[in-house]
């Protein structure tokens, strides 16, 4: 009777439990990143200043909880990176960079920000590993639906964030949701949902003098914060009511 009690309470108890999120300050020691319009700011600063931010942000609400996956300027690889996310039971992952134009005509006549996520290609063939590799076809399917559920899930994060940065930023800075086009790496092996936003292009005049500036890292910190803040309210929805998440269960 007590088994079966404690048994039921653990099926509950996730829900109960919480929602990390993990943020990753793109970049750290010797990987610079891009290089900014004030003489020695780089990237790898403009990312941890931001994920501070949004640390302190949401460290008022409860039941949140941010991890950072680099806490100082240091180098961390990008397997220790996916490490951070999953073995911090994270709900969502969110990689902050700064973009930078090509050397060339187009140097610092690019501004903006955009989100990206991992391409759906690439998660039909993650689905499609995860699909052949367990031992029965029920579990099979059951891991390639959760591929597949998190990649949704990923676009649903990306999009609460484009709404919130384009409502800070303008939505003329808006550059969109994307698939390709930049190192992401990072996302892949990761079993939450997971997005990278390029907050700005540190090369453009405007983008990078507001980027070298507190009240811009407080700005973009701000709108990622009430993006977190407004999926996790989703998520403690979804539980309620399952038609408003993806993560429901296939039919056995
Ligand atoms: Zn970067």
């Amino acid at each position: 009777m007590i088994a079966a009690l404690v048994l039921g309470w653990l099926a509950l108890a996730p829900a109960g439990a919480g929602f990390t999120v993990a943020v990753d300050p793109g970049h750290g020691g010797k990987n610079c990143g891009g290089e900014g319009l004030r003489k020695g700011l780089y990237e790898k600063h403009v990312t941890l200043e931001i994920a501070r931010r949004v640390r302190r942000n949401l460290l008022a609400e409860r039941g949140l909880r941010v991890v950072l996956c680099r806490e100082a300027d240091v180098l961390v690889p990008i397997n220790a990176r996916v490490r951070c996310g999953n073995e911090a039971g994270a709900r969502l992952f969110v990689s902050i960079h700064t973009n930078a134009s090509p050397f060339g005509p187009s140097r610092g006549m690019q501004r903006g920000f955009e989100i990206y996520v991992l391409p759906v290609q690439g998660v039909d063939h993650d689905a499609g590993l995860a699909a052949i590799a367990p031992a029965s076809p029920v579990d099979g399917a059951w891991a390639a639906h959760q591929v597949r559920a998190t990649a949704v899930e990923s676009l649903a994060a990306a999009q609460r964030i484009e709404w919130q940065m384009a409502d800070a930023l303008g939505s003329d800075r808006d550059r969109g949701i994307k698939q390709a086009g930049a190192k992401l790496d990072v996302l892949q092996g990761l079993k939450m949902p997971a997005v990278l936003v390029e907050v700005g292009f540190l090369d453009h005049p405007q983008d990078g003098n507001f980027l070298a500036t507190e009240a811009g890292w407080d700005k973009i910190a701000g709108a990622l914060s009430r993006a977190i803040s407004d999926l996790r309210a989703r998520e403690l929805r979804g539980r309620t009511d399952p038609t408003i998440t993806a993560r429901t269960a296939p039919a056995r």
